[in-house]
């Protein structure tokens, strides 16, 4: 897996983009990534930017700034251009602490039906992405039901999110017991601040009450009793994920946000990542399925011709290629089932990835009048794409 936003570090230890100084007056112990964050996904994800002197010689060993033509002759490993290669990438990423979280989950928005669940948790799915808004998390629990029963409770990664209406710190801790009620799961995995919009209860009205850092607190007191093992944000750019890391106690460790190949949001990816913030992508497919421009793009199309793979498959391995869980919602059988046999045991080539990567508009499917997408370049300590447009 690259351990960047887009592509492997080609660069790393060649010199790199010296002109690109992320850092050049970094003292130890202020080192970019946060120490004692990421360390597990960045074990397993091989080559990346290090902790030792690499970070603090000012180099910018990230993702390719956005322009950038990368030719195959940069890549170190000539592994990583050999077409359908074997490979046993892990099927997790690794959250502080050594839980495992699934580079698979199961999306469950307009999921309808318990019977979609119980096939999901038979062909291997254990990660389960739920919300309180979408209205169905009884049924998912109904799902849920006989996998736990089993005594197989500790085998699944089950994400709820909290909704806008709920941010106030009782309300908070009401939607959580709840959800926990509904999926009938004893704790959740994962606890997500749904947007960073809140909301008076029971309204789409403003909250001018409640502040980001008394929800955070709130969440955070869901791990200190138990309710929540991790907690994250969604729907969250990187200048509120700043503001968040520099008041937290218990550091969110995901962020879940729309990711396609037509929406790579490159550089919130690589820092979060360097800064323990896992990315976890919603609508990979495109959010509509079938009939999506993303899931019929030609370049996709042509992507799985050469690869022998669905569509589908390639719009998810080229997410989890760079580290990002993918959470596609399927309703059905066959759905399901290319969803997870496609994922892991192969690569895109450097030149399919690169093909993929160069489709990046920055377009949102997922748009809602009342939240505005801040400017990406927002937050960070360096800004490389900018650098060169
Ligand atoms: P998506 O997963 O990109 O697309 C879902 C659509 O793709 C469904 O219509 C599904 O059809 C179809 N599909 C699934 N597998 C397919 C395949 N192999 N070939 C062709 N079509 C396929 O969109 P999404 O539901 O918006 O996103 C996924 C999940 O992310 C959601 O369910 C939810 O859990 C989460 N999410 C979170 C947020 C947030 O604000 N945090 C926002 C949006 C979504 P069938 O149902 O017929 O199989």
């Amino acid at each position: 897996m690259a351990s960047d936003g887009c592509q492997p570090v080609a660069w790393a230890g060649k010199g790199g983009f010296s002109y690109l100084l992320h850092k050049p007056e970094s003292r130890e112990g202020e080192s970019y990534r946060t120490p004692g964050h990421g360390h597990g996904q960045e074990a397993e994800a091989g080559p990346g930017p290090s902790s030792s002197g690499r970070d603090r010689t000012g180099t910018w060993n990230g993702p390719a700034p956005r322009g950038y033509q990368v030719e195959p002759m940069h890549c170190q490993d000539e592994s990583r251009v050999q077409a359908n290669k074997p490979v046993n990438d892990p099927p997790h990423v690794l959250l502080p602490g050594g839980t495992k979280m699934p580079l698979l989950g199961l999306g469950t928005y307009k999921l309808q039906s318990a019977e979609a669940v119980k096939k999901a948790l038979e062909l291997g799915y254990r990660h389960i992405d739920c919300a309180t808004i979408y209205g169905n998390e009884k049924t998912v629990g109904e799902g849920l039901k006989d996998f736990i029963a089993e005594g197989r409770r500790d085998e699944l990664f089950i994400v709820s999110k909290v909704w806008q209406d709920a941010h106030r710190p009782e309300a908070l801790r009401k939607s959580v017991q709840q959800s926990i009620a509904d999926l009938d799961c004893g704790r959740l995995d994962l606890c997500l601040v749904h947007w960073p919009e809140a909301w008076l209860p029971g309204t789409e009205e403003p909250d001018t009450e409640v502040t980001l850092q008394q929800t955070w607190q709130a969440m955070e007191a869901l791990v200190d009793d138990g309710l929540a093992t991790h907690i994250g944000v969604s729907n969250f750019s990187l200048r509120q994920i700043e503001e968040v890391l520099s008041y937290a106690r218990h550091k969110p460790v995901v962020n879940q946000v729309e990711l396609h190949p037509l929406l790579a949001q490159r550089k919130l990816v690589g820092v979060c990542l360097r800064k323990g913030v896992h990315s976890v992508a919603y609508s990979p497919l495109g959010h509509t399925g079938q009939g999506s421009e993303v899931l019929g793009h030609p370049a996709v199309a042509e992507v799985a011709a050469e690869t022998g793979k669905s569509p589908a498959q390639v719009l998810l391995k080229w997410n989890v290629q760079r580290g990002v869980a993918v959470i596609p919602k399927a309703g059905s059988e066959p759905h399901l089932a290319e969803n997870i046999e496609g994922l892991f045991g192969w690569r895109l080539t450097w030149d399919q990835k690169a093909k993929l990567d160069a489709l990046d508009q920055g377009k949102h499917f997922v748009n809602n009048s009342w939240h505005a997408w801040e400017d990406p370049e927002e937050g960070g300590a360096a800004k490389p794409s900018l650098v060169l447009q």
